[in-house]
């Protein structure tokens, strides 16, 4: 399958250069120039498959022409070592718990099942080492450290902002060594973006040493996340309530939707979608008036969706380019919310007093968007429950009074040795440390 470009001013390419370069020639972001949809008899025949024979029918609909059977099933095998299990948290709505996996978000999948990508298509090219770059506010850079960690020919440089991210989610990408370096940024977030933004740009760089993205542009990163839509659709078909799907993601960069969307069109009976969002409300604005004004974020208490400029806003535009009025199909498929600080903490502590669940700042804007869209009688909520809420221990404790425990993951994370190498937010000290390695 050839992938083109949403700016379409660069001819489409093979998967496995979407994979290598991340981003098109002319900035645009690579959609696969088909989707396979799936008949009645296979989607109704998920409930009686596990989590790894689904992901692996899905990850063949797309990758199935690039990558050979066998090699992608242990690709997928290799990616899903956690489930993905849906929790009931009142009579309608449920709780798709994301967090089983080594650093306990979502993010794991996708960069997990990137890390292996992108190491076979290393080995089967008999390329030299590829670079990694990530520029990271907290949770992106643990999930592909960890995702990469050990892949041989692929060297991870994580770029964070000193001082900035939480020691939980520090400890996650600074502790583990071997091709893994964190590069600790006297700067902030948005400094580790433009330094990674110009070493992409630095031909002399460019030359020395061969260099790749892993954020949520990355096709390899961001399809697989369909995989736990349909996971679950088959565990509530199980129990008789997959018929009126109404599902509810907490949004920041929107590829954990856009990959919701992806499966809807697989045929994937999904009534209809809810994007929750923080205070970064620009998707929502959007919604409301039909124009699109990014900004620069602000910081919120569910700071993984502190996005001011979505990068799969594209993809969801070119998702519907063909409908006659845009607009008006992305509003009939997609409702919005959005919260402040202050209606994230009031969620949490009214369902933690009343089921004795504890969401993470994100999943509670996933849960009180469903509350708020007032499902009909017959639907069923299911919200994604993003991250653990142990990642964000600090403002969970604060507003459920709680001493939440810290996962064993998380535990052994935190007794490692923080390794990290300082460096300041000017490009040339950045840029001659990378010429030396
Ligand atoms: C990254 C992240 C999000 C936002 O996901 P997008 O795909 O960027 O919309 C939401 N919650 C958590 C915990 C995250 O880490």
């Amino acid at each position: 399958m050839k992938y083109y470009s949403t700016n379409g001013k660069v001819p489409a390419v093979s998967l496995e250069e979407a994979v290598i370069k991340g981003l098109a020639g002319d900035k645009g972001l690579f959609m696969p120039e088909g989707i396979k949809k799936f008949d009645g008899t296979t989607i109704d025949g998920l409930k009686d498959k596990s989590f790894h024979e689904i992901a692996c029918l899905v990850a063949r609909a797309f990758f199935g022409e690039d990558v050979d059977p066998d090699t992608l099933d242990d690709l997928v095998k290799d990616t899903l070592s956690f489930e993905t299990p849906v929790v009931p948290i009142t009579d309608s709505i449920y709780s798709l718990e994301l967090f089983h996996g080594p650093t306990l978000a979502f993010k794991d999948v996708g960069g997990r099942f990137m890390a292996r990508l992108l190491g076979y298509f290393i080995k089967k090219k008999g390329l030299g080492d590829v670079n990694v770059l990530v520029a990271t506010s907290g949770d992106t850079g643990s999930a592909v450290a960890n995702g990469f960690l050990g892949v041989p020919g692929i060297r991870v440089f994580v770029l964070y902002p000193k001082g900035r991210v939480s020691p939980i989610q520090e400890c996650q990408f600074t502790t583990l060594g071997q091709n893994i370096t964190a590069l600790e940024i006297d700067g902030t977030f948005d400094d580790c973006q433009a330094l990674v933004k110009n070493a992409f740009m630095d031909q002399a760089l460019n030359e020395h040493m061969a260099l790749t993205s892993a954020n949520s542009i990355n096709v390899a990163r961001f399809l697989p996340q369909s995989f736990y839509y349909f996971n679950a659709y088959a565990q509530l078909d199980r129990e008789g309530r997959a018929g009126e799907l109404v599902i509810s993601v907490p949004s920041g960069n929107f590829g954990n939707i856009t990959a919701g969307l992806f499966a809807a069109r697989m045929g994937l009976p999904i009534k209809r979608f809810v994007a929750a969002n923080n205070r970064n409300d620009v998707f929502l604005e959007y919604l409301n008036t039909g124009k699109y004004t990014p900004r620069s974020s602000v910081s919120t208490i569910a700071n993984a969706m502190d996005v001011g400029d979505p990068s799969n806003f594209a993809r969801i535009l070119d998702l519907y380019k063909s409908a006659g009025d845009v607009h008006k199909a992305i509003c009939a498929d997609i409702k919005g919310y959005r919260y402040t600080d202050e209606q994230i903490a009031e969620t949490m502590q009214s369902v933690y007093r009343e089921t004795g669940y504890t969401l993470d700042p994100h999943g509670a804007c996933g849960y009180q968007a469903l509350i708020d869209n007032k499902l009909q009688t017959g639907e069923t909520g299911v919200f994604l429950e993003t991250a653990h809420p142990a990642k964000f221990k600090e403002t969970v404790d604060r507003i459920l009074g709680s001493d939440i425990e810290i996962p064993a993951k998380l535990q052994a994370f935190m007794k490692g040795t923080k390794q990290s190498v300082e460096l300041d937010k000017e490009f040339d000290e950045f840029k001659q440390f990378l010429l030396r390695q």
